[in-house]
C-alpha cells in the first residue's frame, strides 16, 4: 500500500517519497480520506503513529487545491488553518512537518509560543500566513489584541487535546474555539488525543459538527 490512492496532489507525494514516507501508517489511512470529505473528525493517535502528517498533509492538499487569498495589513492576519498544541515543543516538531511538507508551495506558516518576545512574531503574520501552529497561552493572547482573526478560518486543529486538559488549558480551549464559532462555524475542525476520557469526548460533542467522524 503506498500514498498514491490517497488522492493527494502530485507535489505531496514528491515530498513524501523524500521524506522517506512510502507506506500511510494506520491513522494516516484513516484520517486522510476523511479530512479531504470534509468532515470533522477526532481520534485517538500516539506520539509516533504519524499522526501529524496525518492532519498536515489532507490540510495542505486542500489548501494548495483551493486557494484563497491571504488577508493580513501591517499588524493582523487572517489564517485559514490554526493548529493548537499543549507545548512549545510539540507545536516545534509541528511547524517542522509543516515547513517540511509546504516548502517549495505557496503556503505561507508561521509558529507562535510563549515566553519569548511578541514582536518577531507579529513581523511574522505581516504578509499574511494560510497555517499558524501555536501554543495556547499566546494565541489567547494574540486573538484579545486584535492581532490575529478567525474570519477566514478553514481548519482548526486540536493536537494532543487530553493533554491540554491535564494541564488546565480547558479555559483557554474553550475561549479559543468559542471566539472560533462566534466568527464563523464553517470551520472543519479535527481532534487529536491519545486517550478518548469522557472530557474529550465532551468537548468534541460541544464544538464539532453534529456528523463529525469518532475514530478510537
Ligand atoms: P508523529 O506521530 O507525527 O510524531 O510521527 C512520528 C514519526 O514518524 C516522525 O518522525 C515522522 O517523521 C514519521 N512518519 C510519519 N509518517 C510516516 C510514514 N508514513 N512513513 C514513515 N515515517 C513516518
Amino acid at each position: 500500500e503506498s500514498f498514491k490512492n490517497s488522492g493527494l496532489r502530485e507535489v505531496l507525494l514528491e515530498k513524501l517519497i523524500k521524506c522517506n514516507y512510502t507506506t500511510p501508517t494506520p491513522i494516516q489511512k484513516y484520517s486522510i480520506p476523511i479530512i479531504n470529505s470534509g468532515r470533522d473528525l477526532i481520534a485517538s493517535a500516539q506520539t509516533g503513529s504519524g499522526k501529524t502528517a496525518a492532519f498536515v498533509l489532507p490540510i495542505v492538499n486542500i489548501l494548495i487545491n483551493q486557494p484563497s487569498d491571504l488577508i493580513c495589513d501591517r499588524n493582523y492576519c487572517e489564517p485559514q488553518c490554526v493548529i493548537l498544541a499543549p507545548t512549545r515543543e510539540l507545536a516545534i516538531q509541528i511547524r517542522d512537518v509543516v515547513y517540511k511538507l509546504t516548502s517549495g508551495t505557496c503556503i505561507k506558516q508561521s509558529i507562535l509560543y510563549g515566553g519569548t518576545a511578541t514582536s518577531h512574531q507579529r513581523n511574522q503574520l505581516n504578509n499574511g500566513v494560510h497555517i499558524i501552529v501555536a501554543t495556547l497561552g499566546r494565541i489567547v493572547d494574540f486573538i484579545d489584541r486584535g492581532i490575529i482573526s478567525f474570519r477566514s478560518l478553514r481548519f482548526f486543529v486540536l493536537d494532543e487535546a487530553d493533554r491540554m486538559l491535564d494541564m488546565g488549558f480547558k479555559t483557554e480551549i474553550e475561549y479559543i474555539l468559542n471566539h472560533a464559532t462566534m466568527i464563523d462555524n464553517n470551520r472543519q475542525t479535527i481532534m487529536f488525543s491519545a486517550t478518548l476520557a469522557d472530557e474529550i469526548q465532551i468537548l468534541a460533542k460541544s464544538y464539532l459538527k453534529p456528523n463529525y467522524i469518532f475514530v478510537a
